[in-house]
């Protein structure tokens, strides 16, 4: 069944029986600012074409953190090309969870897994075109006004500052790869881009546009152009289905069957090949990182409306 038919108090009633999973969440630790946010937030955004379904707080604006990564990937590959890109990161899942150091020692040579955990969504970062940070993040900000049609999108700068003092893990990160020639230039100013392209905020409207664009081939459906080409729309995709839950991808991809990409901050966006795109917040964390309320909502509307891409 297409998203189309899902009416607003249907999505109200799903959400409210699915709140108490936020419950079984608790708010994430290492960057203050996040921890802050209020845990009882639930928002839901649903879109196809111009029809859109909105529930809960579905206009509130926050950060995009993890969720990010396929934009930055999609704005790389179309700067780089795929022969760039992949030479730099790989395109295998991982068991291990997003800040994962371990697997860049044992990896010969030692370039990043995939580019949907922070080394790798660090080494996909540096290779946006510009000449400074400042131009990078400018152009990647551009983009995602581009994909929603929203040109207030901006950085949340106290989110930024909060992650700055607590980066010392993507620090060392970042620094490994410089060492092992995966990456190079100055590492404060990448992490400055990173940490500013995961602060940038949206509300879950503005996500489920993106996931719209991204599930349909890259197609804007107000103007018919490819914002972004369809053998890129794929490849992001494909890493939203093995990679987009990070070490919870494969459990994901059996229960929903949708391609996914979750952030620390409770961020989930989703993307159907049919152009339904998703937008989520509910901030209170699962043991691996995905927002716990999110997981069951999106699992819970693909079994209900068959968005399994797998059937
Ligand atoms: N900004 C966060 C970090 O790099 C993003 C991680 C996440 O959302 N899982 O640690």
């Amino acid at each position: 069944m297409n998203s189309l038919f899902i009416e607003e108090k249907e999505l109200d009633a799903l959400m409210k029986s699915i709140q108490p999973y936020a419950k079984k969440g608790s708010m994430p630790e290492y960057i203050p600012e996040l921890n802050k946010m209020d845990p009882d937030l639930f928002g839901c955004a649903i879109c196809n074409e111009d029809s859109m379904t909105a529930a809960g707080d579905a206009d509130y604006l926050f950060t995009l953190q993890s969720v990010s990564k396929v934009i930055s990937l999609a704005l790389s590959l179309m700067d780089q090309g795929e022969e760039v890109v992949f030479s730099k990161v790989g395109m295998e899942p991982t068991g291990d969870p997003f800040h994962t150091i371990h697997a860049l020692e044992e990896e010969k040579p030692s370039k990043p897994l995939n580019p949907m955990i922070n080394a790798g969504a660090i080494a996909v970062t540096s290779l946006i075109a510009g000449k400074s940070g400042e131009e990078k993040i400018g152009r990647l900000l551009t983009f995602i006004h581009e994909l929603t049609g929203n040109p207030a999108i901006s950085i949340c700068e106290k989110t930024a500052r909060s992650e700055k003092e607590n980066a010392d893990l993507n620090r060392a990160l970042s620094y490994f790869m410089k060492s092992h020639q995966v990456i190079d230039g100055d590492m404060e100013s990448l992490l400055d881009v990173y940490i500013k392209q995961c602060s940038i905020q949206m509300n879950c409207k503005d996500l489920a546009r993106i996931g719209s664009i991204i599930g349909k081939k890259g197609r804007d459906p107000n103007s018919g152009r490819n914002i972004i080409p369809p053998r890129i729309a794929r490849i992001v995709k494909t890493f939203m289905v093995t990679c987009g839950m990070y070490n919870a991808s494969g459990e994901f991809a059996i229960r929903a069957g949708v391609p996914a990409k979750s952030g620390v901050s409770g961020a989930m966006l989703g993307a159907l090949p049919d152009g339904t795109g998703i937008g989520i917040i509910s901030p209170p964390l699962d043991k691996k990182g995905n927002s716990a309320a999110g997981l069951k909502l999106l699992e819970t509307l693909s079994q209900k409306y068959k968005w399994s891409i797998f059937t």
